[in-house]
Parts: C-alpha cells; structure tokens; sequence
C-alpha cells in the first residue's frame, strides 16, 4: 500500500528490496523509478484532476473514486488521488488498488507507516476529508489548561490501550536550578534505551518504550531551560528521571501546556516516527564504496539505539523527503572504543555503502561536515533477551548486512558469559568489499575465552585457553588469488559452518544481507532443523 519506493525495482541481486513479511515487489516499467516520479511532480502538471484547488471530500465522493484511472485513497485524513503515482508503486497497482475509495490507513501502516507520504504525495492531495474517519482528539482546548503535576484519570482514558501495558503516570518537581519531570512506568526492564527525549523549539518530547507501546509526555515547557539534561532509569521500579536545568532560578507555577498527545500511551504501530536533525561530524572511506558516517545528535536529545535497531535517515531530495533505512553501529568492534570529545552518547555511527546511480546515498555522500541530516527515532524486532544463557552464536551476513553484526558482536563478546562460540559467516563479492577485514581478524585472535582443556586450547599461566570467535569469509567473485571460500550461501558452506558445541547448547543464528539471500538462508536454516526461535533475520 501506498509503498513510496525505497526500493523501486526487484532487480534480479538487486539488493535494495526491503523484505517485511514476504511482501512481494512487481516489475516497473522504463521510467518508472522514484526518481522519474519526483520529476513527474515537479513537472507541474495536474496530478489530481483539480487545477490546484483543494476540496473537502465526504465519504460518499471517496467511495466513488475507486478504479485505478481515478483512484483516491485517504491517510490520516488527507485524501490523494493515486491514479498518476499507479504505474510507479513498487508494490504493484493491486497492492495499491486495495486501498481504493477508502481509508487507506490502516493499511499503509501495516507495510510502511515509515514513508513519508505527505512529501512524496503533495501533488496528487485532493482535499481533507469533510467527516474525518477517525475522530481525533481537539487539543486546542486542552492547550489552555496548564499541567501540574498529574492528570486526572477522565483525561487519559481516550487513548488508553485496552490490552496493553499498564498506564504510566508521571510528575514534576523542582528546586532553585533544576526541575526535574519522573515517569512511572510500573515495568521492571526499562533502561536507557526505552527512552527518547527532544526539547526542539516550544516543544518538549519525552518517548518512553514500553512493550509494544509508546507513553508521551509532549509539553510546552512554561519557562526556559538549559539545552542539556539528563535522564536516569530507576529500574528496580521502573521510573525516570528527566532532570531539566532552569535558565532562570525562579520557582515554576506549573510545568507547561499539554501538546498533541500529550500523556498518551499509543501502540506504537500507530505512532509517526519522530525525527531531530543531526549534525555529520566526520566521514571515513571504509572500503571502495562503504564509508563510515559519524553523526552527533543534538544537545537536547538523549536517544540510544538499541542493538539490532535500525532507523531511518531522511533527506531532501530535488524538493522531496526521502527516507531510507540505516543500522546505526559502534565505531568501532572493540569494545574498549571510547567516543572521543562529547559526552556518552552524543554520537551515531553508520557503515553505509554508496550506490553511484542510487536515489540517496549519493546525496548523503554529497553532505559536507557541519551539514544535517534528520535521524528517526529507532524501530526493529530484534530482543536483547534473545541472548539470554546463549551459549552458541552464529553470524550470516552478507555486503552491509554485515551492520547489524557490529553491535551484536560487541555485546555478545562481552556481555554474555555463558557464551563459548561465535562464528561470523562473512559474503562479498571481492577482497575489496569486505567490511573492516583486518578489525574482524585482529578480534578473533584476541578474544578467548578460559576453558578447562581441549584440543584447541593453550595455556598461559596456568590456564588454558581457545578463541571465542572464528570469522570466515566467502566470496562470490574472487581474483585467483584468493584461496578462501568461494560462493554463494548454499548447504554445503552453511552444515560445515555449524558444528553445536553440544547438541542442546542454547543457540542464536542472526541473518541479514540482500533479501534474497536472506530468504534463502532461512530455508536452509529450517533445514538443518533450527527453529523459529534460534532464528533472527533481520528486514526493515
Ligand atoms: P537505490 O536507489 O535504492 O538503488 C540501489 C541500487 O539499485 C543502485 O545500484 C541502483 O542503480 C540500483 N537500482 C535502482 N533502481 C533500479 C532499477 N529500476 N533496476 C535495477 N537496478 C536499480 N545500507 C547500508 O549501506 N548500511 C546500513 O546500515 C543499512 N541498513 C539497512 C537497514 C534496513 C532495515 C534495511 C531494510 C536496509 C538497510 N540498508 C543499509 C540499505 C539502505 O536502506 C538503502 O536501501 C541503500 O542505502 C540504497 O539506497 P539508495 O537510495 O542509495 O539506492
Ligand atoms: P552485495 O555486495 O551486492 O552482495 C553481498 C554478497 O551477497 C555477494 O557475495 C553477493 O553475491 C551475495 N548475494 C547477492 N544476492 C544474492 C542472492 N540472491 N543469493 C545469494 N547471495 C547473494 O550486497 P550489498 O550491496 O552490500 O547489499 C546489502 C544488502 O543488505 C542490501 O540489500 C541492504 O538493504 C541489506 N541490509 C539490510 C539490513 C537490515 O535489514 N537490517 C541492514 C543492512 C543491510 P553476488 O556477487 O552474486 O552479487
């Protein structure tokens, strides 16, 4: 639905084909891609039929727009005529024929609630709809009243969750410098992770994850404060602390103005992602087309991103937001890394490999130091406890599948004692594209772990130890010079590369690369018997 191309072809080893849930691309025509639609919008011509005005569209009028020459679809209130953008939908003009003379919402955000519809779509809006299809809350009134201190339970029901988390509450406090705002989120695993905060402007954001929820304070701070602050999770019993420095150290009569949302607790598959703009700091070649992208968040935002997260970067382009998707990374597979000058935190590194004809990596390759680019808050499936008492990890990764790896590695390399292997299966095409080769080699020999004795072991004072990581690369179009493993991921190459420990050892297999080699992967996983839950591939 609506699935503004972030890939917009199914190239046979084309790589850019986000794969959620098995959704299938269908071949564009010549002249069909994303950038050939932009063109088409700013050519000026009348996409919506309507020389330019904007109408109120009731729910009868929508309905009768239902073929695919006149085709208007509504999101989110906002109805657009599809009919022009049909031939250029990845998903194929069935996919976008379902939503047809209807709310289209629901839809849309099943597959790519990420996209940013209202810049891709501008030329084709007819109108709003006269009865909106969901009745939103009026927060004009509510802007009125001032907070202190917690709501009154009548004014959080509309949005509470029927079988979702319990409702947090929060409260505020202050002293002559500081003011501090405390979430009580009433979940034992909350860390520093479940919470996002932006001050930006009028509005202060504070995002706590919890579940599969969202809870949002969202505020117009009364006085000014202090660009920086800081957060602490309590998480015994689950409460944040969000320490604001006043600019001036006068007593606060109240906290500030609810904004939209505010004290709401949303599943979070219906929120919008929220995006800050971040400053690039550094760029490094990595390989011949892969660099790394140091970006810094900005002062009053305190965001981290989970292992196995991604998030979306956006960036104008000829006039219109485009979003791709990015795997933030550790600068670094050493854990002892430290980020150098600012504070913890304040940095996102990204591995990103340039497509010379691609739609935006060259434009971000363009950005100079000092430019912006807008970072989402993350998303993703991937669970921390999936390495609970892991004893086995392995590692398929494939060109710049290789990023999720990154945080993996670190984490599981010296935050999991039980674990007593980790092997990394590593495909490229060539020498040349391989990620960070010599850090990854320069890490397995490092790494070992103590064991009580076996054949691979050494000893050193006393004690014997073996390598905790073996890393093997696979090429699928080597010089004659290599002598490695050659390829494509197969049977063969994947029951050599798993060899348990011990038959029942608690085992992890994470997958990410091109979609169709990790489709691929996954079957032959199922059959060397692994299960469901040994599995984690990672997609959009
Ligand atoms: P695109 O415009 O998508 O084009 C990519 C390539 O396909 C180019 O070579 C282009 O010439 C070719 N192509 C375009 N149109 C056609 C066509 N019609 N027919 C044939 N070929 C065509 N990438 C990273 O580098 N690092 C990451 O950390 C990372 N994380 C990701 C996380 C997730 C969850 C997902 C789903 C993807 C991730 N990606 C990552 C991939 C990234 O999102 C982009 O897809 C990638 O950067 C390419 O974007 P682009 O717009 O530059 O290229
Ligand atoms: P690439 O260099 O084109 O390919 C890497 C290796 O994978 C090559 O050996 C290649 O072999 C092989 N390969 C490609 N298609 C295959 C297939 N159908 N079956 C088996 N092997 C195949 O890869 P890339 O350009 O870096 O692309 C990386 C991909 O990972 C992108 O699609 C990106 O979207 C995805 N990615 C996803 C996430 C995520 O979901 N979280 C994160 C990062 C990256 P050939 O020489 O034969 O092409």
């Amino acid at each position: 639905m609506l699935n503004v191309p972030s890939q917009s072809f199914p190239a046979p080893r084309s790589q850019q084909r986000v794969a959620a849930g098995g959704r299938s691309k269908v071949p564009l025509k010549q002249g069909r891609s994303l950038m050939d639609w932009i063109r088409l919008t700013k050519s000026g011509k009348d996409l919506t039929g309507l020389k330019g005005r904007l109408i109120e569209v009731t729910e009868e009028e929508l309905k009768k727009h239902n073929k695919k020459d006149d085709c208007w679809v509504c999101i989110r209130g906002f109805v657009y005529n599809v009919s022009p953008y049909m031939e250029y939908h990845p998903g194929g003009e069935d996919e976008l024929m379902r939503a047809a003379g209807s709310d289209g919402t629901e839809l849309f955000d099943q597959v790519h609630r990420w996209v940013n519809y209202e810049s891709m779509l501008k030329e084709c809006l007819v109108g709003r709809m006269a009865v909106k299809p969901t009745v939103l809350k009026d927060y004009r009134e509510e802007e009125k009243k001032v907070l202190n201190g917690m709501l009154p339970k009548s004014q959080v029901t509309e949005t509470l969750a029927k079988e979702g988390p319990s409702y947090p509450s929060y409260d505020w406090f202050q002293t002559d410098s500081l003011v501090t705002i405390a979430i009580y989120t009433k979940q034992k695993d909350i860390n520093l992770d479940s919470i996002i905060v932006d001050h930006q402007d009028d509005s202060f954001r504070a995002e706590t994850i919890i579940k599969d929820h969202l809870y949002l304070i969202h505020i117009g701070l009364s006085h000014e404060v202090q660009e920086d602050f800081s957060v602490r999770v309590i998480e015994s019993v689950g409460k944040i602390e969000i320490v604001l420095k006043k600019k001036e150290n006068t007593s606060w009569n109240f906290l500030g103005h609810p904004l939209e949302n505010h004290h709401s607790l949303i599943p979070r598959k219906d929120t919008g992602l929220y995006y800050r703009k971040c400053q690039l700091i550094s760029k490094e070649d990595v390989t011949h087309d892969t660099r790394l992208f140091c970006l810094m968040l900005p002062p009053s935002t305190h965001l981290q991103v989970p292992i196995g997260q991604h998030v979306y970067l956006r960036l104008p382009i000829t006039g219109t937001e485009i979003v791709k998707p990015y795997t933030p990374i550790s600068g670094s597979l050493f854990s002892e890394f430290k980020e150098p000058v600012l504070p913890n935190n304040k940095y996102i590194y990204f591995l990103i490999k340039i497509y010379p004809t691609g739609l935006f990596t060259p434009e971000l390759d363009r950005l100079q130091i000092g430019d912006f680019v807008s970072v989402s808050s993350p998303e993703g499936n991937f669970k921390i406890s999936a390495f609970q008492e892991l004893e086995d990890l392995f590692l398929l990764a494939a060109g710049t599948g290789f990023t999720p790896m990154v945080k993996i590695l670190n984490y599981a390399l010296t935050d999991i004692p039980t674990l007593r292997k980790v092997k990394l299966m590593f495909f490229n095409k060539t020498e040349d594209d391989i990620i960070w080769r010599s850090q990854l080699e320069k890490l397995a020999f490092k790494d070992k772990r103590q064991v009580l004795n076996n054949e691979n072991t050494w000893t050193q004072g006393g004690e014997h130890y073996t390598l905790r990581l073996d890393v093997e690369f696979v090429l699928s179009a080597p010089t004659s010079e290599w002598n490695g493993k050659q390829g494509h991921i197969s049977p063969a190459l994947l029951s050599e590369f798993f060899k348990r420990n011990l038959d029942k050892s608690k085992v992890l297999v994470c997958i990410c690369g091109p979609v169709p080699f990790t489709e691929q992967g996954i079957r032959l996983l199922h059959d060397l018997n692994f299960s469901k839950n040994e599995i984690h591939s990672f997609t959009a």
